[in-house]
């Protein structure tokens, strides 16, 4: 079969999976997310073979698994992974099901009722799209008037399918947050450290050595079995008293900007582990 990769860019990310799964004698098509036009039914896509989701459009990833899964493929990660990974409302629920640590959070649909919440529980915390990355209009509300302009915010702008606030207890993180790369099992990790409380690597955090201890690997596993993710990154805050709490999982793992600092040859496990899950 040949191996099928959904981009919607080809990124350093997608040139390098293209080359490892090569490396490994697949043959493979790519296929810009952008050109496909599927009809909805059972008829198979191409011929049948496998396919890698690196759509970076949510709502392209997950249509298009859904679609293809139908169709009888096989698709990297599933769509019910991506669904769940792609949501972080989802994602919470997930990890609550499955008792993974998480800070605590909760879900709202109108401005009052929301601040009325944050006003009990008290601050800071933060609130980010449910639907969201790269650290984007992730925010930390440090007061009520900070959470009646973001609640305004987030009820007035957008549609319908906006008006839905999720907001998190704030982890005091001592200058970084953590990441595990979980490619069937946990293959190792990153810092991110920044003088910002939001550090991702697009907001420019800097990558630093982290050598993932058995506890922090089982838990990372948890959280990727919870939302069915066969090759995510986890992210985990670590609080200043050294508890680990899971943040999100993120279902399109990313690693160009840090490959060559990990030198965690992501690309080479992804594809070893695809031809693995074919046989
Ligand atoms: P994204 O999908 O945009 O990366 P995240 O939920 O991972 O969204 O948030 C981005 C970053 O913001 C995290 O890596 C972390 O540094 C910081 N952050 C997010 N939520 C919290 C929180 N509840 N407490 C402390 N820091 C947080
Ligand atoms: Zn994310
Ligand atoms: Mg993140």
């Amino acid at each position: 079969h040949e191996v099928h990769l959904v981009y919607t860019r080809m990124r350093t990310e997608e040139r390098m999976l293209v080359d490892a799964l090569r490396g490994r004698g697949c043959s493979v098509e790519t296929h810009a997310d952008t050109d496909l036009v599927l009809p909805l039914n059972r008829e198979p896509w191409k011929d049948g073979g496998p396919v890698l989701m690196r759509s970076m459009s949510f709502t392209r990833a997950r249509y298009l698994s859904s679609i293809l899964e139908v169709k009888g493929a096989r698709v990297f990660n599933t769509a019910r992974s991506i669904a769940t990974c792609g949501d972080k409302a989802l994602t919470t629920l997930a990890l609550a099901e499955h008792d993974v640590p998480m800070p605590w959070s909760f879900l709202g649909f109108e401005q009052d009722a929301c601040v009325a919440e944050m006003e009990q529980r008290g601050y800071p915390c933060v609130t980010k799209p449910v639907q969201g990355s790269w650290g984007r209009m992730v925010a930390r509300v440090d007061n009520k008037h900070a959470a009646e302009g973001m609640m305004s915010m987030r009820f007035e702008m957008g549609s319908a399918q906006d008006h839905v606030a999720l907001v998190q207890q704030y982890i005091d993180k001592p200058g970084y947050d953590l990441r595990v790369y979980v490619i069937g099992g946990a293959v190792g990790g990153m810092r991110r450290r920044s003088e910002h409380w939001v550090t991702n690597t697009a907001r420019g955090a800097v990558p630093e050595r982290y050598d993932v201890p058995e506890s922090h690997a089982k838990l990372a596993e948890r959280a990727a079995k919870a939302v069915g993710g066969e090759m995510v990154a986890v992210d985990l805050l670590e609080t200043r008293d050294g508890a680990i709490l899971v943040n999100e999982i993120n279902h399109c793992v990313e690693f160009a900007r840090s490959i060559e600092f990990t030198g965690i040859p992501l690309p080479e496990l992804m594809a070893g582990y695809l031809v693995e899950a074919m046989r």
